[in-house]
């Protein structure tokens, strides 16, 4: 347990740097948690060291740990794959989503989002790395996606999230990077006021500071090497409407 402080401390210590070494303002970057997999004891192990924004994947599993961490103040943020038939508990429970990447996905979570809860802020997801298996918008497709998202009423659309191919290469990482950010600048000069890069992770996480992220998604580096978890990998749920 003391571990999750330690290790939280050297995370912090390299945002600061990378903010130092690339130009970015102190403060630029904020930590995200991705505590997926983790029990909720070390949840709230991190929030005793300052934290308190966390990122889930996977709905059911995140909402078993909403529920155990209620009395803790956090900020939920979904960041997993979106089935449309589970928009309407993502809207409910989480104050950010990542990982939307269609328009289908994103009209539920407007018709979804309670109104007592403020508008549901989120990033869309862009496949930078143009592979077909992965999720996330093609840089083409952005735009429109872009502009009809933000017109929802019940969605604050900030920013775009993208999981790059992984690579050891700075240089590499860095381009990867560099393509989401000119999305975003592209999407701000059509007239939208988009300010989150959600990009970096525990390996990466330098090379997106350098490229301008300002939120980074930490899960290793702050818990450890995941467990696999077994039944998680290769679930497949029919992506219908309820
Ligand atoms: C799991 C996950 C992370 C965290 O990755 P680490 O390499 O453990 O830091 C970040 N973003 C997304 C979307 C994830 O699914």
């Amino acid at each position: 347990m003391p571990n999750i402080a330690k290790q939280i401390e050297a995370v912090r210590s390299r945002i600061r740097d990378a903010e130092r070494r690339f130009g970015r303002p102190r403060g630029a970057v904020r930590l995200l948690a991705v505590s997926k997999t983790r029990p909720a004891a070390d949840i709230r192990a991190a929030h005793r060291e300052g934290l308190r924004c966390f990122a889930e994947s996977y709905l059911q599993e995140a909402l078993e740990k909403i529920e155990a961490l209620a009395d803790l103040d956090v900020e939920w943020h979904f960041i997993g794959p979106i089935q449309s038939n589970k928009t309407r508990l993502i809207a409910r429970h989480f104050s950010w989503v990542h990982s939307v990447d269609r328009l289908k996905v994103a009209r539920r979570l407007d018709e979804q989002r309670p109104a007592d809860l403020g508008p549901l802020n989120l990033c869309l997801q862009v496949n930078i790395s143009g592979e077909p298996s992965k999720s996330g918008s093609s840089v083409e497709a952005l735009a429109e996606l872009a502009t009809q998202v933000a017109n929802f009423p019940r969605l604050r659309l900030r920013g775009l999230m993208a999981i790059p191919a992984r690579t050891p290469h700075f240089a590499t990482q860095r381009a990867s990077f560099r393509t989401l950010r000119l999305a975003l600048e592209g999407l701000n000069s059509t007239g939208l006021a988009l300010d989150t890069l959600s990009m970096g992770m525990s390996e990466d996480l330098e090379a997106a500071i350098a490229e301008g992220a300002t939120l980074v998604r930490v899960g290793t580096a702050i818990f450890g090497v995941r467990p696999k978890k077994p039944g998680m990998v290769s679930s497949v749920v029919p992506d219908e409407a309820t």
